[in-house]
């Protein structure tokens, strides 16, 4: 039912993983993935919560990346251990070289075994939606054809939809996957003064609809 299907080891020796259901074979293809940010473990919580379930009658596959950066998350910090921002190190046209910061996106863009793990999955799978999870902003930002699907998320979760997050995010796996791939990408920003089991009561609805419905 549930399958590891690729698995990379972080320079920390940290193990990612992407798990694949199994069950069906004409739905569309929902990838979902928690800790780009190693301080925004609740990602990685949700997705562990929906794997517990019961998945025999799901319509569409659904691939997992629980925790992309668990070097990160080990020490509760947004980069990896390179010091890299993973969400400013996709190569898109426009990554650019920036002063280190803690948004730096890396010498070159690409650089980070974490970011060619996400770049592989876009090209091995023909992807329907992303779903990459984060905190604090409680909001559904989204890139590329996405609106609608982002629309239902705030519908099921009550978080608002927020089409542009304020600031300029070069490099970005949202411009990557939804700008340049044309891959509808949601970018749940959960917020952070509430328990993890309340996060699921409220986002399972989304796990859910992404499984069953959408
Ligand atoms: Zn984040």
């Amino acid at each position: 039912m549930l399958k590891t299907v690729k698995t990379v080891k972080t320079p920390k020796g940290n193990k990612i993983e992407l798990i694949e259901t199994q069950n069906n074979k004409y739905g569309k293809t929902v990838l979902v993935i928690g800790v780009f940010h190693g301080e925004e473990p609740q990602g990685e919580y949700l997705i562990n919560e929906f794997l517990k379930s019961d998945l025999s009658g799901i319509r569409n596959k659904l691939l997992f990346v629980p925790c992309l950066n668990p070097d990160g998350k080990s020490v509760n910090k947004r980069q990896n251990s390179n010091g890299i921002d993973l969400n400013r190190n996709f190569p898109t046209k426009n990554w650019r070289h920036t002063d280190s910061s803690e948004y730096f996106g890396g010498n070159a863009p690409n650089s980070e075994v974490e970011t060619r793990f996400m770049v592989e999955i876009l090209n091995d799978y023909k992807i329907d939606a992303v779903l990459s999870i984060h905190a604090p902003f409680k909001i559904v930002n989204y890139d590329g054809p996405a609106k609608e699907l982002a629309d239902k998320i705030s519908e099921l979760t009550g978080y608002p939809v927020q089409a542009d997050i304020g600031y300029p995010t070069p490099g970005s796996f949202g411009n990557y996957s939804g700008v340049e791939r044309q891959i509808p990408t949601i970018t749940l920003e959960l917020p952070e003064d509430v328990t993890n089991e309340n996060l699921w009561i409220v986002n399972k609805p989304v796990f859910d609809y992404l499984a069953y419905e959408f």
